[in-house]
């Protein structure tokens, strides 16, 4: 890319700094300026198009160009462009906004509390979860439960229940005891040689029910889980997973959080990945296609009980010491509530499961092809294992980043994709995506597959 002085390209390595980015390699290469979006396509400033086939981060589910969302973030902003909710202080968006989750999401759902963004909604979640143990009496019942290669996010509480390393090197992370992670549900990755599904999830459940007995049900407060974990690598548990993970939760009373900023709002052909994979969560984390990502809105949701004790604690104490300047936002408030409007009116979830039975073949046949060891999703949402042998799972060496040469083929051939964790390709295309663009993507990511094969094997 030329580098004129006063070009985007050329202010931007001048001036930006740019989140999950080797810095002085951004000094060299520069940036990829997108300048609009149409559908699910995005544009760069040659007018280059790309089908946005990761929805920006899992996010536009909607798309780049749903004018009604522009139209209710005018309307509100010409009506009410701020307003707090902290001191009882209330307005309608948020108000509508609450009930309208609240009656969407699963049945011990009562109470939203809404932030701004995934990782706020996390450590939102690790707060209050502390602040009702200390009401209940158990001030002990503190540590949290994640697992290796979960992502929620990278503020300090949220960053230390992620499970991937990148989110904490370099950044004195640990700096709290109070979290642990055990084993992703992934079979591929983490089964023994011969060990079906059920002796698979049977063993991870024993492991979390070792880990709780080892460092005493009195101390364990919570276990968080993405229904299907997203950036450590799009991992989709086998369905008896989480009955028996939460039949342990249960036993110890230990709350089961469900991270729903990816999966939530039909990402897995339920409105819910909670109801995907057969979870009943005391609390869920939201985000992201809560608003389509038209402007940045996140919550967490919380059960009556765990309301209650919330309540009875602020009582006590004489308020909730927690909150933000945009929590409730009222302009992200109506984009979100439009969105979840179209959704309705639009029927997205029946769209989802129309077209995701193609996404699933299309992805399972790649299946076959020489560099990829496992094909997995479910939903709108999957990935590609890139491996140098099938037979036994090698991957190839981590320097030569072999997911990251994928996806800048793809990305040449006009379909941007991610690279996640280990050697994958991440897939998850907005929602409104037809079956035809689904071809579209899929072709991309073959040519790159096949170009990378050709240099590689
Ligand atoms: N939880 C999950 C499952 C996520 O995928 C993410 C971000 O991708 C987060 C939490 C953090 O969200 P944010 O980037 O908005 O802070």
């Amino acid at each position: 890319m030329p580098q004129t002085p006063n070009s985007l390209h050329a202010r931007d390595i001048e001036y930006t700094i740019h989140p999950y980015t080797n810095l002085r390699a951004h000094e060299e290469q520069g940036p990829l300026v997108i300048t609009r979006g149409d559908g699910v396509y995005v544009f760069d400033d040659e007018g280059k198009s790309y089908i946005e086939g990761m929805a920006g981060l899992w996010c536009t589910s909607l798309g780049f160009s749903e004018k009604r969302l522009a139209e209710a973030a005018r309307k509100q902003m010409e009506v009410l462009p701020y307003s707090q909710i902290f001191s009882h202080r209330s307005h309608e968006p948020v108000i509508e906004l609450a009930e309208r989750v609240v009656s969407m999401a699963p049945a011990s759902i009562a109470k939203a509390f809404f932030v701004n963004s995934g990782s706020e909604a996390i450590d939102t979640a690790i707060k209050l979860i502390w602040y009702y143990q200390n009401g209940r009496g158990k001030p002990n019942k503190k540590r949290i439960i994640g697992r290796r290669r979960a992502y929620h996010g990278i503020t300090i509480a949220a960053g230390h229940l992620t499970g991937l390393p990148y989110a904490r090197t370099g950044f004195d992370l640990p700096m709290s005891d109070r979290f642990f992670h055990v084993t992703p549900p992934s079979l591929y990755s983490e089964g023994n040689p011969g060990e079906t599904e059920e002796q698979f999830t049977d063993r991870l459940a024993t492991e979390l029910d070792t880990l709780i007995i080892t460092l005493g049900p009195d101390t364990v407060a919570a276990f968080f889980a993405e229904p299907v974990m997203g950036a450590g690598g799009v991992i989709v548990p086998p369905l008896s997973y989480f009955p028996k993970i939460q039949a342990v939760l249960r036993k110890h009373d230990v709350l089961m959080v469900s991270d729903e900023v990816i999966c939530g709002f039909g990402r897995t052909g339920n409105w819910w990945g909670a109801e995907t994979m057969g979870i009943e969560p005391d609390l869920m984390t939201i985000a992201k296609q809560l608003s389509s990502a038209y402007l940045p809105i996140a919550g967490v949701l919380m059960s009556q009980s765990f309301y209650e004790g919330l309540a009875d604690q602020s009582a006590a104490i004489g308020n909730l010491g927690t909150g933000y300047t945009y929590s409730g936002h009222p302009v992200a408030a109506a984009v979100a509530l439009e969105t979840l409007r179209i959704y309705d009116e639009d029927e997205i979830l029946n769209h989802v499961r129309e077209v995701s039975p193609h996404f699933k073949r299309r992805l399972d046949a790649l299946g076959g092809h020489p560099l990829v060891g496992e094909a997995r999703g479910v939903g709108l949402i999957g990935a590609v294992e890139i491996v140098k042998d099938k037979a036994s799972k090698t991957h190839f060496d981590p320097a030569i980043k072999i997911n990251a040469q994928v996806a800048a083929q793809a990305q040449a051939h006009g379909v941007i994709l991610r690279p996640v964790p280990i050697d994958s390709v991440g897939i998850c295309p907005p929602l409104i995506i037809t079956r035809s663009e689904i071809d579209m993507m899929f072709d991309g990511l073959e040519k790159a597959l096949d170009g990378v094969a050709t240099s590689t094997l």
